[in-house]
């Protein structure tokens, strides 16, 4: 259950951005997480509001984006999206090099930004 440790590491980084901030609630988090990271997105909400109960992000909306896998080829330097599952996809568009790439995207885990709403400002007359 990894999803579990991701989630923690999310709400434990959210929650010190926006510590000894007047910042009162944390309303949106949204995450980037590439394809090959193997997630199930329905799970990864459900394991935040546990996680972040009683916190400021508590009643925060996970919003996931998926990036998906490209590569950059090696002779070339194209940037091409493959299929793992279709050999068909592993030639260079550019200059039919077969296999010949480094990852690009797919394997990214990462807080994009955080939405929060503030307290109100008390002003003393
Ligand atoms: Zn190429």
């Amino acid at each position: 259950m990894h999803e579990m440790a991701l989630v923690h590491q999310v709400v434990d980084t959210v929650l010190e951005q926006v510590r000894g901030t007047d910042v009162a609630e944390v309303t949106a988090v949204h995450l980037t997480i590439g394809v090959g990271r193997d997630v199930i997105e329905d799970y990864m909400s459900g394991l935040f509001s546990f996680v972040a109960r009683g916190t400021a992000a508590e009643h925060a909306q996970l919003v996931i984006r998926r990036v998906p896998y490209t590569v950059r080829c090696n002779q070339c330097g194209e940037i091409f999206p493959i299929n793992v599952r279709d050999s068909s996809t592993w030639v260079c568009p550019q200059c039919e090099a077969v296999k010949d790439y480094r990852l690009f995207s797919g394997m990214e885990f990462m807080i994009d930004s955080i939405s929060v709403s503030r307290r109100p400002v008390t002003l003393s007359a």
